[in-house]
């Protein structure tokens, strides 16, 4: 028996191809029936060859949900049939760390991204296995929905651990670069903390649209620095979260925060050889946070939040796509085509 799955073929290939079914990869693993699955910006790390990658031909993608189809024996909370979500970033699941979520914190070291590697298949793809199930897999909660859920398994996580890292007190002012789905939850979580005004900075029109209606002040990217320090009476802001990742992105998230700020970077730099502006920082005396996000820490903040409506992440979601068009997904999502998002795709189909 086989399944359809999104594989790597090198840069810019993502092809749709058959794989043999998985199996529960240990006795703590399990195996999902994907029922959605999102492309990320992380996955075009991946797609535009800026990751190391041993080989080619892995299934893709670390944002997916599903049905249990079958457990290993040693797994304790999950059965057959049961709707779940899965961590797009696991850990070994037996350390202490691990069991309480911080699965970036592996003792074991064994923080792992799905769908990076033949070590850890994707699962933009009909079937995926799933080791440590009992760590890495949540039921769908009551009152989420599919989408959501789906969310709930990278950026929205990442986009409130930007916040929480921005340490946002009320009645600040916080600046949000770039407004791609990551940035877009960003300013939704960064409101949580009753900051006065959220300055969100892009230069698409629509994305900054998109976050004016969340209730941000949007800022063109062309203009960010002057911009910023008129809003701010030439201060700056008390903290920035950077969304995008790019060298001259961090730095501008450097240059814009007032002294004494926290920038908190979300976005995914891959730049051993970053050049951090060090005599900026040591005279602004500023706080700066990067880390992975350790999903699964989070989704007891973020699931009460998403239940009661105080977060409305499925607006993101631009395109519904059939799995059996995942290489145009691709294509779309890379070049922010058609007012793209985020795409979700449907294995089903
Ligand atoms: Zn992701
Ligand atoms: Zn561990």
């Amino acid at each position: 028996v086989t399944i359809r799955a999104l594989t790597f073929h090198g840069k810019g290939d993502v092809r749709v191809e058959s794989r043999p079914d998985p199996t529960p990869p240990d006795q703590d693993g399990a195996v999902l029936r994907v029922e959605r699955a999102a492309i990320c910006g992380s996955d075009l790390h991946l797609y535009h060859g800026d990751l190391p990658v041993p080989e080619t031909g892995f299934a893709v993608g670390h944002e997916f949900v599903g049905e249990v189809v079958e457990v290993g024996s040693a797994v304790r909370d999950f059965r057959a049939g049961d709707r779940v979500l899965c961590a797009g970033v696991i850990g070994c699941g037996a350390c202490a760390p691990c069991r309480g979520g911080h699965v970036v914190r592996c003792e074991r070291r064994q923080t792992r991204v799905f769908g990076m590697s033949g070590a850890l298949p994707g699962g933009q793809a009909e079937a995926v296995a799933v080791p440590g199930a009992d760590h890495a897999l949540r039921r769908i909660p009551e009152g989420v929905s599919v989408e959501q859920a789906v969310l709930l398994t990278d950026i929205l996580p990442t986009a409130f651990y930007g916040a929480k890292g921005a340490e946002i007190r009320p009645g600040q002012t916080v600046a949000v670069i770039g407004l791609g789905p990551v940035g877009l939850l960003a300013v939704e979580c960064a409101q949580l903390f009753g900051p006065a005004r959220v300055l969100a900075i892009d230069r698409i029109p629509e994305r900054l649209a998109r976050a004016k209606a969340l209730g941000a002040v949007p800022v063109h990217a062309d203009r960010a620095a002057e911009t910023v320090q008129g809003l701010t009476g030439g201060v700056g802001p008390d903290s920035v979260i950077e969304a995008v990742g790019a060298d001259a992105t961090i730095q501008l998230a450097l240059q814009l925060v007032r002294v004494a700020g926290v920038v908190s970077v979300i976005g995914v730099n891959m730049n051993f050889a970053f050049p951090f502006p060090m005599p900026l920082a040591l005279m602004k005396d500023l706080t700066f946070r990067i880390g992975i996000c350790p999903v699964p820490e989070l989704w007891d903040e973020l699931v009460p939040l998403v239940q009661a409506g105080r977060l409305h992440p499925e607006n993101v979601f631009t395109h519904r796509l059939a799995l059996s068009e995942g290489s145009e997904a691709y294509r779309i999502f890379d070049e922010k085509r058609d007012g793209v998002l985020k795409v979700l795709l449907d294995p089903s189909r």
